[in-house]
């Protein structure tokens, strides 16, 4: 048989990083901090919530943008959190940040429109960028800081730039980019007239008294902004996949056209349960916030005991290490032999690259309990000894 039955971007790829890595864990019952996602449950009430709408609530066919209460429950979350002035209309619940980010590429690209996107990326990103039609440009950041430079972004803009995909806090970099660097990102959005795309599900995940500022309230950008959110990071239930998005209703409207033929809906008792947890008092973000950073500090004091290069971690679940001092410049190389001989699943950032390009970082996730963090830093103890 000549025909080819696969599309060409897909058939290309291998299977995503965190599934390869988690897959190994499982088989090999090593310490699994790769793929991002907390030992701990999820609040318990908001738990409760989703049980109790399953059992007892209307589990047919919500409406097509969301659940009115939800819809509504998210535009105050973040008047309330960061200031925004966003009215129900401007908000759509989807299933997942990655669902919100695929129907924002389909709905706003056409082919060969270019798009810009931020190296180290996180992995749905360039493929769903391609089979949008979209041309990739690349705008290459450099640990420890990952900060944006105005002459990167000048040789990734041009007037063929339809949109922009920003991750900020940045997942695998675990920086929060600051204020001057979203001015700068605002100011070649409005002057190349493209639409920013701002994945900001680590936005409650942020560590150190740091506040998340959001792309769309800098200057000119409160039109041409798609902001995304996710419950799954905001309430530690990465499995829930209810996502946000956020935009002037004019975009909205473009959006909710791919939105419709993707997945039309998203659970109706997970959107009740959502909708009543972002409600919650500002102790629990806050609690939420001083528990991940307990188990950061906890394991960054562990790897840079063991002579570990632990890079800096402003916010998400992870923290990487530089693994040059170890003699070692082959990061997929480096997680193979430490999920199969020392027992710990990684992530190579690599994978985060086009091109692999950057191959002395690796990603660990700290979003567990300490016996588990312990359990892994006595199995890496054999790395630098
Ligand atoms: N967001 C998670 C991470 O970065 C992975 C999610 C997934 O496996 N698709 O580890």
């Amino acid at each position: 048989m000549d025909r080819v039955f696969a599309n060409r971007v897909f058939a290309a790829l291998p299977t995503t990083v965190f599934e390869v890595m988690s897959q190994l864990a499982r088989e090999t019952g090593a310490v699994n901090l790769g793929q991002g996602f907390p030992d701990d449950r999820g609040p318990e009430d908001v738990r409760a919530k989703a049980a109790e709408a399953v059992v007892s609530g209307w589990n047919q066919y919500p409406p097509m943008l969301g659940l009115p209460e939800l819809r509504t429950a998210v535009a105050a979350h973040y008047a309330h959190h960061q200031g925004l002035d966003l009215v129900p209309e401007e908000v759509m619940i989807t299933s997942g940040a990655t669902e919100a980010i695929a129907g924002a590429l389909f709905a706003l690209i056409e082919p060969g429109d270019e798009v810009v996107l931020f190296e180290p990326m996180y992995d749905a990103y360039l493929p769903l960028v391609r089979r949008a039609g979209g041309v990739p440009r690349f705008v290459a950041l450099e640990p420890p800081h990952w900060r944006l430079t105005e002459e990167a972004l000048a040789k990734a803009f041009s007037p063929k730039t339809k949109v922009v995909l920003f991750n900020n806090p940045l997942n695998p970099s675990a920086v929060v980019f600051p204020k001057e660097d979203l001015e700068l990102l605002a100011r070649f959005c409005v002057k190349y007239d493209a639409v920013a795309v701002c994945d900001e599900v680590w936005e409650h995940v942020i560590f150190d008294g740091r506040r998340h500022r959001p792309l769309m309230a800098e200057e000119g950008m409160r039109e041409r902004t798609v902001k995304i959110g996710s419950a799954g990071k905001i309430f530690s239930l990465t499995g829930w996949k209810v996502g946000f998005v956020c935009a002037a209703p004019d975009l909205l409207k473009v959006l909710a056209k791919a939105h419709q033929f993707l997945t039309f809906t998203t659970p109706p008792n997970l959107q009740v349960a959502v909708a009543y947890g972002l409600t919650k008092p500002d102790s629990y973000f806050a609690g939420m916030r001083a528990d991940f950073a307990a188990s950061r500090d906890r394991f960054a004091s562990g790897l840079a005991e063991l002579g570990f290069a632990v890079l800096p971690s402003h916010g998400t679940y992870f923290l990487n290490i530089d693994i040059t001092p170890l003699g070692e410049s082959d990061d997929v190389a480096f997680c193979k032999r430490l999920v199969s001989e020392h027992g710990v699943a990684a992530i190579p950032v690599s994978a985060f690259y086009a091109e692999g390009s950057l191959r002395h970082v690796v990603r660990f996730c700290f979003a567990k309990t300490n016996e588990t963090l312990d359990r892994a830093l006595e199995r890496l103890a054999g790395l630098t000894r």
